[in-house]
C-alpha cells in the first residue's frame, strides 16, 4: 500500500463510521487510538495534523522521548504493552491512559506514583481470552477478585477492559472473542463497578468483529502507519 498517512487516516475513520453504522452503534462511540510505536516522530506530526489526538505506545524508553518531543500538543496518551514493575514511576507521570494492566502489583504501584497534581490515571484490566499461559492478561476467573484489589487505589480509575485475541480467527470467532469481554464488563458492572465503562478491543485486522460487539477504543497501528519493521 502507498496511501499517505494523512488518506489511511482518513480511510480508517471513515470504516469505523460504517461500522458504526452497520452495528447500531451511536455515531462517535467509537474511539480512535492510533498505535504508534516503532513510527518516527515525523510520522506521529502528520497524524497530529489530521486532527488525530490519542497515541498508544508499547515501549517506556521509546515512549518517553516522543511524550517530551512533543508535549507541545495537546494529546492523550495510552499505554498499551506488557509493564515491568520498575517502569510503573515513569509511566504514571507520562501516561493518561494504561491498557495492559494484569496484576494488582502494577496498579497499586501505577497509584502510589501517580503525580499528585495528575488527574486519576485511567486503567484498563487487561484479559486473557483464549486462556493461553503464555500470554499476558488476567483470566476471566481472576478478573474479579483483581477488580476487587483496585477499590482502594485512590489515584487510578478503573475505566474498562482490554484484550489481543488470537489472530488468525474469522469475524465470527473473533465476535465470539470480543463478546466474552462485553459480558465481562457488563458483569462487572452490575457487581457495582459503575466506572468500568470501556472496552478496548479491536487492531488492524479485526475492528469491524470489535465494533459489532460494542468496543469503545480500537486500537490501529498498521492501517494508519504501514507495516511495521
Ligand atoms: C501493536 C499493537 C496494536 C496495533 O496493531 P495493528 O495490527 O498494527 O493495528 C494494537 N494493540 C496492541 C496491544 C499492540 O501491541
Amino acid at each position: 500500500m502507498s496511501a499517505s498517512i494523512p488518506e489511511r487516516i482518513l480511510e480508517v475513520r471513515h470504516q469505523i463510521s460504517l461500522f458504526e453504522k452497520k452495528y447500531r452503534r451511536p455515531s462517535g462511540s467509537v474511539k480512535l487510538l492510533a498505535v504508534s510505536k516503532t513510527q518516527p516522530q515525523e510520522n506521529i506530526i502528520q497524524a497530529i495534523e489530521c486532527g488525530q489526538k490519542a497515541f498508544g505506545e508499547n515501549y517506556t524508553q521509546e515512549a518517553e522521548k516522543k511524550i517530551l518531543a512533543l508535549a507541545a500538543y495537546d494529546l492523550e496518551w495510552h499505554f498499551i504493552g506488557p509493564i515491568q514493575s520498575n517502569k510503573t514511576k515513569t509511566i504514571a507521570s507520562l501516561f493518561d491512559w494504561v491498557h495492559s494492566i494484569d496484576r494488582s502489583k502494577i496498579a497499586r504501584r501505577l497509584s502510589e506514583q501517580r503525580p499528585s497534581h495528575l488527574p486519576p490515571l485511567k486503567i484498563l484490566l487487561q484479559v486473557n481470552l483464549d486462556s493461553e499461559s503464555s500470554k499476558a492478561g488476567v483470566a476471566l476467573s481472576g478478573l474479579e477478585k483483581l477488580a476487587h484489589d483496585l477499590k482502594d487505589l485512590n489515584n487510578i480509575e478503573f475505566a474498562g477492559l482490554m484484550a489481543i485475541p488470537a489472530p488468525g480467527k474469522d469475524i465470527q470467532a473473533q465476535r465470539a472473542s470480543f463478546r466474552l469481554l462485553a459480558q465481562a464488563r457488563d458483569n462487572l458492572q452490575r457487581q457495582g463497578f459503575n466506572s468500568c465503562q470501556h472496552l478496548s478491543m479491536g487492531m488492524s485486522s479485526d475492528k469491524e468483529a470489535a465494533i459489532a460487539e460494542g468496543s469503545t477504543i480500537v486500537r490501529i497501528g498498521t492501517d494508519i502507519f504501514g507495516p511495521r519493521n
